[in-house]
């Protein structure tokens, strides 16, 4: 590591300088390392408008407006952990099998070597490689999966089992998930019909849609989490259309009426304490973006990770 922890990047203005996510040291070795940001700038894997290839360098321009206090939380999240910007997977653009298998083999050495990773979408198919690699650090995952849609289709376009419309039910398929902590949380929208909704409840998946959610209140979300999560290992996966395209335009598949970005804000907040151990922020499309909003969002949603991934360090020692 060639950074002290009281070098974090934040003493600099945030028009100054060479975006990392958080100016974190770009790096790609791991000693000392505990936080790993992963850009994987894949859309290969999208059904309707592409352009998710350009977010996690959006996201990492726009995370040097964070400053680096969490006021929420009480945490400093790159002075208590040492977090690295690792760069981005080398992804293949028209070859979702060849992607998905740099995915895994570039997170899975990073797991093992006990650094947690964060990865910047990229479409949502990349959550498939990413449970790999985490499942096979930690067995099967408890999954808190924000989305206006389930992702449990079983095909895409003809007989295609790989899109960013179908990575859970493949998970599921390969036991990366432990269904009895699986939540997937703001689904909505008109689908092809009523069969898509009960497929995803067939898996085993506790859907809370968003009427659900928002006769829930948040407390009643974050209940509805905690009494299936426990103490699990939980993988965090969020797509950003969970929330209203008024908050998050700059996405592929956007979905009228979803979570403000306050509301999301505190659903990640009420996660704290549980055993989160790598997440994903997938979707965010700049080309679709109006004045950075979408990526100012996802920039902040994952100081939000971190901070979570900072408390239970300090909580731990
Ligand atoms: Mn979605
Ligand atoms: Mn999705």
């Amino acid at each position: 590591m060639t950074t002290s922890s009281k070098d974090t990047g934040f003493e600099f203005q945030p028009y100054y300088g060479i975006c990392t996510f958080g100016r974190a040291p770009h790096t790609r070795d791991l000693a000392g390392a505990e936080v790993a940001i992963v850009g994987v700038p894949y859309d290969g894997a999208t059904s309707y408008r592409s352009g998710a290839r350009f977010g996690p360098r959006a996201i990492r321009e726009q995370s040097m407006l964070l400053w680096g206090y969490n006021n929420a939380l009480g945490v400093s999240p790159f002075k208590t952990l040492q977090v690295i910007d690792y760069g981005d997977v080398d992804v293949v653009p028209v070859d979702v099998l060849a992607t998905h298998t740099a995915i895994n083999d570039e997170v899975s050495q990073i797991v093992q070597a006990g650094v947690k990773v964060i990865a910047l979408g990229g479409d949502h198919s990349i959550a498939l490689p990413l449970l790999r690699a985490h499942a096979r650090q930690y067995g099967p995952l408890a999954v808190v999966h924000f989305d206006a849609h389930p992702d449990t289709w079983d095909t895409e376009f003809g007989e295609r089992k790989y899109s960013h419309g179908t990575p859970f039910r493949r998970a599921i398929e390969e036991k990366l998930i432990d269904t009895s902590a699986y939540l997937q949380i703001g689904i909505r929208g008109p689908t092809s019909g009523k069969q898509d909704y009960a497929d995803a409840l067939a898996l085993g998946a506790r859907m809370i849609t968003l009427d659900e959610a928002m006769g829930l209140g948040l407390a009643g979300i974050l209940k509805e989490i905690k009494d299936r999560v426990q103490d699990k290992p939980l993988y965090i996966t969020l797509d950003i259309d969970s929330i209203d395209p008024a908050f998050a335009p700059g996405t592929g598949t956007p979905e009228v009426g979803g979570f403000s970005s306050y509301q999301m804000l505190q659903l990640l907040r009420g996660l704290k304490g549980l055993n989160f151990v790598g997440g994903d922020l997938v979707e965010v499309s700049p080309s679709f973006d109006h004045s950075h909003i979408t990526s100012i969002l996802a920039s902040n949603l994952v100081f939000e990770y971190l901070s979570l991934l900072a408390l239970n360090k300090l909580k731990a020692e």
